[in-house]
């Protein structure tokens, strides 16, 4: 018996072909990896047959090859894909906050294809700074006195607090000792940075008194965080950064506000609350505002600290700042952003305020659009909302395409999953009993991927 298992699985083994054997089959051959790569996927997929044999399957060359080629695809199919955003959440975090204006586009190219001045001046031929191309821009704008741009705002913060507050006290309100998102939270940038946190009021009110209360010789500074994802109702009461000032001045205490979203122009005009502005946090006299360069400011990944000449240039002597530097290409796509809002163009020209200025006409052309490749759908009123840490709790009305669980076949989960199957993936939502498609946050350019998804599912 033991013999007759033994005979077996050697016959099997003596069936499995060499190396060179499955790496001159023409289905491999034809594949555009390296030979290194093949040599190692045929390796590979032989020991996995020799696996199987052992457990009494038996594998063909053809399997073995097919096994190669689905190793090799799904190695050439790394990497970002290209979706659309149908969600009606603008700067949707999962699907990379905020998209690119087209000159920010170029200016990437621009910068990266080649060389760059990024850290040379072109007068001298001596060595530049790179943060100088964006701060002349950022004073302009925002009216500071001086500016540093790190790779995003945990990161700008993190520097902060290191910068002015190792082993020193920062106080902050326990209703803004918050969780951003992404495991972002303030107790943890705050330990991670040297700085010790020292929290006041409660998690519904805090008084100017609280903070004034909490100096000590040891403290260095005041932070207050936007809540940017969440709203407070209610018997709720929380210090403006307008009258914190006076006690943070005549205490020699800094005063930080991480104000999140980076917004620079007056939500108010488009039906929303006010978001809190940069402009605004300058121009009260903080010494230090913090916020993200790709939520309300419609750029790419960044963090951008703007302030006092006196505690900017602490931070860029940290060697922190080093250590959470910002790319060329996220620099050159800031410049090109921040140009927009310098040409008053922001509404036409970046793609987050194009969304934000939509009209309820517009929109609700497009989704008829849309509806003409969909008999069983509807069009119907709902609305978007701005996501990505920013005015909360706010919506803006819109014309979304909906298709009624009744009219979906095979259910809401098995549309929207087609949706994403198709190519480009097109992302819904789910919402009462139907599935929506929201024209708001798809750029114009993409509304024919739209219904050639709708058209196929
Ligand atoms: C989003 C946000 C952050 C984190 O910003 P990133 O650029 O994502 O690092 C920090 N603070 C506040 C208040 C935010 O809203």
């Amino acid at each position: 018996m033991a013999y007759n298992v033994r005979h077996m699985s050697d016959n099997v083994f003596r069936n499995l072909p060499s190396v060179d054997r499955v790496l001159s089959h023409a289905l491999v051959a034809e594949l555009s990896v390296s030979r290194e790569v093949k040599v190692s996927l045929c390796r590979e997929a032989i020991t996995f047959a020799r696996d199987v044999a052992r457990e009494g399957t038996e594998l063909s060359l053809e399997d073995i090859v097919t096994r190669v080629r689905e190793k090799a695809d799904m190695l050439m199919h790394v990497g970002l894909v290209r979706v659309i955003n149908a969600t009606g959440v603008i700067l949707h975090t999962n699907l990379g906050r905020s998209p690119l204006s087209k000159d920010a586009l170029s200016a990437v190219q621009q910068s990266s294809v080649g060389y760059t001045d990024l850290e040379m001046n072109l007068e001298d031929g001596k060595r530049g700074s790179r943060y100088s191309h964006v701060e002349n821009l950022l004073k302009q704008i925002t009216g500071a006195e001086a500016a540093i741009v790190v790779n995003n705002n945990a990161s700008a913060l993190l520097l902060a607090l290191a910068s002015v507050a190792q082993n020193k006290e920062v106080i902050v309100s326990r209703g803004e000792s918050v969780e951003i998102g992404g495991r972002f939270r303030i107790p943890d940038v705050m330990r991670a940075s040297g700085a010790l946190l020292k929290e006041i009021g409660t998690t519904n009110r805090t008084y100017v008194s609280d903070y004034e209360e909490a100096i000590s010789d040891n403290t260095a500074a005041f932070l207050k965080v936007h809540a940017s994802n969440f709203t407070q109702a209610g018997f709720t009461s929380s210090v403006k950064v307008e009258e914190l000032l006076p006690l943070a001045n005549s205490r020699g205490v800094f005063l930080m506000n991480d104000i999140g979203s980076g917004c620079l122009v007056d939500t108010a005009k488009y039906g929303l609350v006010s978001e809190p502005t940069v402009q605004e946090s300058v121009g009260a006299g903080v010494s230090l505002t913090l916020f993200s360069g790709d939520k309300l400011l419609g750029g790419p990944q960044a963090g951008i600290a703007v302030g006092t000449k006196k505690t900017i240039d602490q931070l860029k002597s940290n060697p922190i700042s080093r250590a959470v530097r910002i790319d060329k290409m996220d620099l050159a796509a800031l410049v090109a952003t921040l140009r927009h809002y310098l040409e008053d163009e922001f509404e036409e020209k970046i793609p987050v305020w194009q969304m934000v200025s939509a009209s309820t006409d517009e929109l609700r052309l497009r989704a008829e659009k849309w509806l003409e490749s969909v008999p069983k759908a509807e069009i119907v009123a709902g609305e978007s909302t701005i996501g990505g840490g920013s005015l909360p709790g706010q919506t803006l009305p819109t014309y979304t395409l909906a298709i009624a669980e009744s009219n979906a076949q095979g259910g809401l989960d098995h549309i929207a999953s087609r949706m994403r199957q198709a190519s480009p993936p097109v992302i819904g939502r789910i919402d009462d009993g139907r599935f929506l498609l929201d024209p708001r946050s798809v750029l114009p350019e993409e509304d024919n991927d739209v219904v050639q998804a709708l058209a196929r599912v």
